[in-house]
């Protein structure tokens, strides 16, 4: 693939932060500049050019399947060149919002596919719900200032749902991203004596199948936002066309263990309500951690709007009683029953095996 050189650049390239098509003149957000060494497109997008041009392969992991599955796939790629040593895996911790064992489960992970470096980063100050709340404040400030511009009673002023969602996703930046980038920059100055920009090849677990907006995402490109004078971040993700049976073949053929929540019933990881998630996962949480379902309802009554659009997360509590009601307490479904739905039983079978000989977890 050919690339624009470092020669080809102009001298600073401005990027807006807003979509392109909203209007450059009347935004008020803050735009960004682009360092002249960061390249417009990558070098390459062959896999095992991008591990071996690269000082450090970062894997980001959220110990969710995905994850897991690119990272046995990346470092089976890493090992073969002989470069695992630039492997280094990254969990963003969210805290109470996530599922318990979660930062356990990736380190793990991390540990038995052979990679010595693991890395846990955590947005500084608040959590997710403590963020919502302080996002309600800013948001509820600026409604009753525009108000009052109007000449309008300031306690009418409709304040915005304050909650991420899939066109305000503000959580991703907040307690993943804006961490991970903390990492890079340790990284980088790390290898400071090199005397050039570090180049970062940055691995990503999302799939086009997961969503629309998914699929529209390249496979490789440079991450310039994340990029500036002192490093190159190229963003690859490896299993962007992968199936969801792919992914689960890729964890039978690794050995790894995967999160429990999987054969429970989730389809997602990760925070354990998502505003992305499926219904069943956000009742399947609120049935199994009841606690942090009665927070997130009481942050609903603070920022005065539902968890999700048009459904309150009173209301998947009221979901998850009928159903505890009905039913008795959740099933917990043998381990390994995911993973069947999607690759059989037998091969099911001989993971587990395999897994018990090797780490002693039960067959
Ligand atoms: S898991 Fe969902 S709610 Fe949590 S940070 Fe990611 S997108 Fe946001």
């Amino acid at each position: 693939m050919q690339t624009a050189t470092l020669f080809d650049l102009p001298a600073i390239q401005t990027v807006p932060d807003a979509p392109a098509a909203a209007a450059p003149a009347k935004s008020k957000r803050k735009k960004r500049t682009v360092h002249v060494s960061v390249p417009l497109t990558p070098s390459t997008t062959v896999p095992d050019e991008m591990i071996r041009d690269a000082d450090w392969v970062v894997i980001s992991s959220s110990g969710g399947k995905d994850s897991q599955a690119m990272l046995s796939y990346v470092v089976q790629r890493a090992r073969a060149l002989g470069m695992l040593d630039k492997v280094v895996v990254v969990h963003a911790d969210l805290g109470r919002v996530e599922w318990a064992g979660t930062r356990e489960l990736a380190e793990r992970q991390a540990r038995l596919a052979g990679v010595r470096r693991f890395e846990v980063v955590q947005a500084s100050g608040a959590d997710l719900l403590e963020r919502v709340e302080i996002r309600y404040g800013k948001l509820k400030a600026k409604a009753q200032q525009e108000a009052l511009e109007r000449g309008e009673d300031p306690a009418t002023a409709k304040v915005p749902p304050a909650w991420p969602s899939s066109s305000a996703r503000w959580c991703t930046p907040d307690a993943k991203r804006g961490p991970i980038r903390t990492l890079y920059t340790r990284l980088v100055a790390e290898l400071s004596h090199l005397g050039r920009p570090v180049r970062i090849l940055e691995c990503i677990g999302q799939r086009a199948a997961e969503s629309t907006a998914r699929a529209q995402l390249a496979e490789v490109e440079i991450n310039r936002g994340a990029s500036n004078g002192k490093r190159i971040v190229t963003t690859w993700r490896p299993i962007h066309a992968w199936s969801d049976r792919k992914v689960w073949r890729e964890i039978a053929r690794s050995r790894l263990p995967y999160h429990p929540a999987y054969d429970w019933g989730n389809r997602r990881l990760s925070c354990v309500f998502c505003v992305l998630g499926c219904n069943s996962d956000l009742v399947n949480g609120a049935r199994r951690v009841p606690e942090l379902a009665a927070e997130y309802a009481r942050t609903e009554v603070v920022v005065g709007a539902d968890f999700k659009k048009g459904l309150s997360m009173r209301e998947i509590i009221r979901r998850a009683e009928a159903l505890e009601a009905a039913e008795g307490p959740a099933a917990r479904p043998p381990a390994g029953t995911a993973m069947a739905e999607h690759i059989g039983r037998a091969r099911t079978s001989r993971y587990r095996a395999r897994q018990a000989a090797l780490y002693g977890l039960a067959a």
